[in-house]
């Protein structure tokens, strides 16, 4: 009997929501270690027959950007880590109905790879910077390596990559030092910072309410501090970033209120781990096998029910907020952040 072909209609959930967003994890491995996100030492990565190869993400790709995905954002672990990725950059933006590719990164082997990556066609970065006080970075991160990634910054705004956005991490009792420093290093460098609300993914289960520094509480302080903040109101409502513009024209201000203010509602993201599960939340419990289906001969058309499935499962939202609540098996750094 023939195999049914794929359909093409759009990834939409039980709540009407369509699914164009794919992050790609491309390894667990990294290279710092920030203390919300990974233990010091003893991390156990996956062996490397585990993580999907270039081949197979690619494939992967192809079949979601034929069920309307368009836009992918490479992440990690650090993706700056997995060997050769400016090729499958490459490979990943030349797949018919790509039309959008972003990189999150914590930069620190940017100095090597802005040139290489940009050749690669890569363009729009998320660069993940806590603090620009070098003691308080080594603290965060447990390396030295802020020099590096200041570097990595001004590489990639010297080759031309924009736009260029700054992951900076909210921890209550930690990071409000660095508030006003960061937003005015980005304010003088034409890079928004993205404030993200510390979410209950770290390895070591150190997340606990108290310890999240509010999207309205940065809020506050940059209006006071530098200039009034004004929410930008025309915004994308699916993007998970609230942005805000100062007052003085000085720029724009986004905040990720994963805790505070959840932006489920509007999610069009699906996750694919470097291990080759699909996921359609990071705080998702469940997770669909596609590596097994990538390794055993399934045609496009199995990989396509698959991620329509794992679509179709989606829940409403996650349950931060509520007794309910259930942190994901796997920390971010296994996810995909
Ligand atoms: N290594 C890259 C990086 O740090 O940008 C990509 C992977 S990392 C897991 C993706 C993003 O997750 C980071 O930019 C960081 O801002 C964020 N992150 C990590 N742990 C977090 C946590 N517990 N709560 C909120 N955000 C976190
Ligand atoms: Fe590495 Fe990113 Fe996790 Fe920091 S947040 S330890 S840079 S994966």
């Amino acid at each position: 009997m023939a195999t049914p072909a794929i359909s093409h209609e759009p990834l939409i959930d039980t709540f009407g929501r369509v699914h164009d967003n794919l992050r790609i994890s491309v390894t667990d491995r990294c290279n710092i270690r920030c203390y919300y996100c990974m233990p010091e030492t003893g991390v156990e990565f996956m062996e490397r027959s585990e993580i999907l190869s270039f081949e197979e993400i690619e494939r992967f790709v192809r079949v979601a950007a034929s069920l309307g995905v368009t836009k992918l954002r490479v992440t990690g672990g650090e993706p700056l880590v997995r060997k050769d990725l400016p090729d499958l950059i490459a490979r990943l933006i030349a797949i018919p109905g790509i039309n959008d590719l972003a990189l999150t990164t914590n930069a620190v082997l940017m100095p090597q790879l802005a040139r290489p990556l940009y050749d690669a066609g890569l363009r729009r970065i998320n660069v993940h910077l806590d603090t620009l006080d070098r003691e308080r970075f080594l603290h965060i991160t447990r390396r030295d390596d802020l020099d590096k990634v200041l570097e990595g910054i001004a590489l990639c705004r010297e080759l031309g990559y924009g736009p260029i956005k700054l992951n900076a991490v909210a921890v209550k009792g930690l990071t409000e030092p660095d508030v006003v420093p960061i937003a005015r290093f980005c304010r003088e460098n034409n890079i928004e910072p993205r404030f993200i609300e510390f979410m209950p993914l770290d390895a070591q289960q150190i997340w606990d309410r108290n310890k999240v520094l509010l999207a309205d509480d940065i809020i506050a302080t940059l209006s006071r501090e530098i200039s009034p903040l004004i929410e930008i109101p025309d915004r994308d409502p699916r993007a998970p970033a609230t942005e805000y513009r100062y007052a003085d024209g000085g720029g724009r201000v986004g905040f990720i209120a994963s805790v505070s203010k959840p932006f489920c509602l509007n999610c069009n993201r699906l996750r694919l781990t470097s291990d080759g599960k699909l996921r359609y939340c990071l705080f998702a419990i469940e997770e669909a096998d596609v590596k097994a289906l990538l390794r055993g001969g399934a045609p496009d058309q199995d990989i396509a029910a698959v991620i329509r499935s794992n679509v179709s499962e989606k829940w409403l939202g996650h349950e931060i907020n509520s007794a309910k609540f259930v942190p994901p098996p796997r920390p971010m750094y296994a996810i995909g952040g």
